[in-house]
């Protein structure tokens, strides 16, 4: 997608902090972090958001859980606790239209999610 933000940092034509990647996923850390750590989990395939997730290939969605665990380990959190987050249109709030998850750790979170 040409012009999708998260595409385009996936083809490396913007720049981002990468902090793990794989062949099914990409790692970064978010330009506007709302904790000690907050790095985005995205596919690398396209898809707007989890309303469709039936589109992925086989495995995409197992490997962005796993990489957002790794990113967690390796970011230090893993022990501490961390929260996976992902917006979903527009109620959510979700301002980028391809699939990602938000690490958030290294603070105590909120007790209310919403
Ligand atoms: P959401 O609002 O759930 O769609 O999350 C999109 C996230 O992308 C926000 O937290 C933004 O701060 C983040 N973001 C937007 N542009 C960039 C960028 N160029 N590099 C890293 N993170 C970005």
């Amino acid at each position: 997608m040409k012009d999708c933000l998260f595409c385009r940092i996936l083809a490396g034509e913007i720049p981002s902090q990468k902090v793990y990647e794989d062949d099914l996923t990409y790692a970064f850390r978010d330009i506007h972090p709302m904790a000690p750590v907050h790095v985005l989990v995205v596919p690398r395939t396209h898809v707007t958001s989890l309303n469709e997730v039936n589109q992925l290939p086989a495995g995409v969605l197992e490997a962005c859980l796993k990489s957002a665990a790794h990113v967690a380990e390796a970011e230090g959190i893993g022990e501490s606790g961390w929260r996976l987050v992902s917006n979903c249109g527009s109620d959510a709030c979700q301002s980028v239209p391809h699939l990602h998850f938000h690490v958030l750790g290294g603070r105590k979170m909120e007790d209310s999610m919403a």
